[in-house]
């Protein structure tokens, strides 16, 4: 693992929230973009040496308008930056690790992600992140 590449925050709204993270935190909002393969909506905000990215869901069916309705608007996963996401995965599964995604898949940005299931994560749920274009940080 790298280093944490950003945090994952479920919100109703990226709308309603944005002017808390860019007015009031004065952080600058990165882009904002559609994954139609997750039905969320993203921005990423840039926060120092980490991101911040908010979700939010484009219908019921989304897997964050289920947690929202669980849980509520808050922190829902931590990313980490990784090199060769596949044998990352294949090193955890060895390890005893449990995983959402055994492979890939194609996430915000064009990253490859795969999640750690939460068991595994002692109650965190951890996202490999593997961009295809590296940062500038
Ligand atoms: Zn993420």
């Amino acid at each position: 693992m790298n280093k944490v590449d950003h945090i994952g925050v479920a919100v109703h709204s990226i709308e309603d929230v944005l002017p808390f993270y860019t007015e009031t935190l004065t952080f600058r909002c990165l882009h904002i973009e559609e994954v139609p393969s997750e039905n969320i909506r993203v921005a990423f905000i840039e926060a120092g040496n980490v991101k911040i990215e908010l979700l939010e869901p484009l219908n019921p069916s989304s897997t964050i308008a289920k947690f929202l309705d669980k849980r509520g608007q808050g922190v829902h996963h931590v990313a980490f930056n990784v090199d060769d996401i596949q044998t990352r995965i294949n090193e955890l599964k060895e390890n005893g690790v449990q995983m959402i995604n055994n492979q890939p898949k194609i996430g915000a940005g064009g990253a490859e992600v795969a999640f750690l299931h939460p068991k595994s994560g002692h109650g965190v749920l951890y996202e490999l992140c593997e961009k295809k274009e590296k940062d500038n940080d």
